[in-house]
């Protein structure tokens, strides 16, 4: 799309991670971000988030692209056509991640810490963070600098860097589909990673600095990452950076309300194309789950743009039943219990 977007309309973004192919579940996330923001003439760029760099896998960048322009999703900005924020792929953005860490730390909101992932495993008494451990904040304070640090690990291994969360505060955000929800991120996560070294800056870090550099005014993601967002919005603040509006959306899962995994059957956006689909039956079936379309229609994204609206949004999770396996020839998987992608 080339066309100039009103002043003031809202810029979304699509931010696939190369850990797995697009399946059904991120496909319908992606889906409902490009219509969130098409359906108001808004621009969307679209950021290839591979810091994950063991994770990985090769060819899944170019994959994904595919997968999207396959389904009718288009961007006006991303690492295959450029912008004015570019480069669109975070691996190479570290400068970026590299200055907003100087500046938390010149600002005595971010310390090293040589705590192994074992050290915090063995004080944690229950669990706290769904994603994550909860951090006592060992650390805090026991290291005049990332030097003095460095000197107490053994040679090669180097110090984190974690956020110095403010203490007893509640986080408070409304989010465009859950409403208003509330966090007391200390009690919860505790002090979180920015960086893993000086150069490996982390998922929460690089989200927040590129959403602020590319202009982003609003995330539409899929609701396993709501939990995250209030640490996500302590660091706004702590950088002063301007937060998008955020919009969890329900994920879908399988009948036991598991997150899909290989075993629930290859729901791969790739054997979906392989099997003969058309785009117009996923995005009928993507937009049925939603609460768009009848059961069996097929549509275009075009077609589907009008009838977009949060407001009727199914709020249940979406669930891959025998009967959507069915009408999308979805062959099961077996094998192991891989997830399909990393979130
Ligand atoms: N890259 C993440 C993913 O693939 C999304 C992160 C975000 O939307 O904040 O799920």
């Amino acid at each position: 799309m080339t066309q100039i977007p009103p002043p003031g309309s809202p810029r979304g973004r699509l931010a696939p991670s190369p850990t797995g192919a697009l399946h059904l579940g991120n496909a319908r996330t992606f889906m409902i971000a490009w219509l969130s923001v098409r359906s108001r003439g808004g621009t969307l760029l679209l950021r290839m988030e591979d810091l994950d760099h063991p994770k990985n896998k090769p060819g899944a960048a170019g994959a994904a692209l595919d997968d999207l322009r396959w389904l009718g999703l288009d961007w006006d900005e991303g690492p295959d056509i450029g912008g004015p924020h570019a480069p669109y792929t975070q691996t190479q953005r570290r400068t970026h991640y590299a200055r907003a860490l100087e500046t938390l730390r010149a600002r005595g909101l971010a310390y090293p810490c040589v705590c192994s992932r074992r050290d915090v495993e063995v004080g944690q008494s229950a669990p706290h963070a769904e994603d994550g451990l909860f951090y006592p904040g060992l650390c805090r304070g026991r290291f005049a600098d990332y030097e003095a640090a460095r000197r107490v690990l053994h040679p090669g291994r180097l110090p984190a860097w974690r956020f110095r969360v403010p203490e007893g505060e509640t986080v408070r955000f409304e989010d465009g589909f859950h409403g208003p929800c509330a966090q007391q991120v200390d009690a919860l996560s505790g002090d979180f990673v920015l960086a893993r070294d000086p150069d490996g800056a982390g998922y929460m870090l690089a989200v927040v600095v590129d959403d602020a550099a590319m202009g982003v005014t609003e995330v539409v993601r899929g609701d396993d990452l709501l939990p995250a967002t209030p640490r996500q919005l302590l660091l706004y603040r702590a950088l002063d950076l301007a937060p998008p509006a955020f919009i969890h959306v329900p994920l879908v899962v399988s009948e036991e309300g598991r997150r899909l995994a290989k075993r629930h059957g290859d729901t791969r956006i790739g054997a979906l194309r392989a099997a003969g689909l058309a785009p117009e039956q996923v995005i009928g079936l993507l937009a049925w789950w939603c609460g768009w379309a009848a059961w069996g229609e097929r549509l275009t994204l075009r077609e589907l743009l009008p009838r977009f609206d949060l407001a009727t949004l199914r709020r249940e999770p979406a669930v891959l039943t025998p009967q959507v396996k069915a009408a999308l020839k979805i062959q099961d998987a077996g094998g192991d219990d891989a997830r399909l992608s990393s979130k």
